[in-house]
């Protein structure tokens, strides 16, 4: 399957190497970003060298408007989305017994809510056109829970609980909705980790070393092609054999 792809948080990490592998695969790309204007026009030139049509546009995905333009822009300039992957993604981390109100709110409002506002906003369409497939990445942390992220946890495992319902809802219309659960993948949500942090976390990584996005947009581009056909409503693990 290729078309138009639709990437939140496009514009860095992990979904900065899946529009890069979707645009591979031939998939037009529009993906969105909050607020590094720089990076974004990087990614939108590499893209556009990959001979492909490519949308990138300023949007908070915890902005229900917002994201509902952004799309109905995407449609309307590049066609149909019939790929949509859910990697906006922020941490706040403190022990709950220090968590700030906002930084709940954030954290639930950009992980969880936005997943909501983009699937609310492409997946009508799909199940008209009885094709497309959402792909959302959650987290590890979401499957197992982590300490110091209590609000980060709920929003994946929320992320877990929406799409495999979503899966249920759509799957007679063709519709396919899954979830990637990475571990430990080396970009700047995880640079900003201390090196006795990094050390303790990568000792418990049976594969010995954090995962590169290609690892987790290896995995995407499977899922969002037609060989991933027959796969709904599941979690898929990229995180080297991580068990908590
Ligand atoms: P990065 O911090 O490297 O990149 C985050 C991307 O999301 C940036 O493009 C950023 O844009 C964008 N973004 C952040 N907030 C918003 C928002 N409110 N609206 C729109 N775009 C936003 O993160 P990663 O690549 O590491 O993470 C990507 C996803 O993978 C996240 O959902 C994360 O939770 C998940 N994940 C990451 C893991 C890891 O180890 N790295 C492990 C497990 C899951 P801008 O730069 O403009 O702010």
């Amino acid at each position: 399957m290729s078309g138009v792809a639709l990437v939140s948080g496009g514009s860095r990490g992990i979904g900065r190497a899946v529009a890069t592998r979707l645009a591979r695969d031939g998939f037009d790309v529009s993906f969105c970003y909050r607020a590094d204007e720089d990076a974004a026009r990087e990614v939108e030139k590499d893209l556009a060298e990959l001979g492909v049509q490519v949308l990138a546009e300023r949007v908070d995905v915890a902005d229900a408007e917002a994201v509902r333009a952004w799309i109905a822009r995407t449609e309307r300039e590049l066609g149909p989305v019939t790929a949509a992957v859910t990697s906006a993604g922020i941490t706040r981390d403190q022990p709950l017994v220090r968590m700030p109100d906002e930084d709940w709110k954030a954290v639930l409002e950009t992980n969880l809510d936005g997943v909501y506002h983009v699937c609310r906003s492409v997946v009508f369409g799909m199940m008209k056109r009885k094709a497309g497939t959402v792909i959302a990445i959650s987290s590890i942390a979401g499957v197992h829970g982590s300490a110091g992220q209590t609000n980060y946890s709920a929003s994946k495992a929320g992320t877990i609980g929406f799409c495999k319902a979503l899966a249920k809802e759509v799957g007679r219309y063709g519709v396919r909705v899954n979830v990637v659960a990475p571990g430990f993948i080396d970009t700047d949500m995880v640079a900003v980790l201390d090196e006795r942090t990094r050390e303790r976390a990568l000792a418990e990584v049976p594969l010995r070393r954090f995962g590169t996005p290609g690892d987790v947009a290896d995995l995407v581009g499977f899922l969002a092609s037609e060989q991933a056909g027959y796969i709904t409503g599941s979690v898929l693990h990229v995180d080297g054999g991580l068990i908590r």
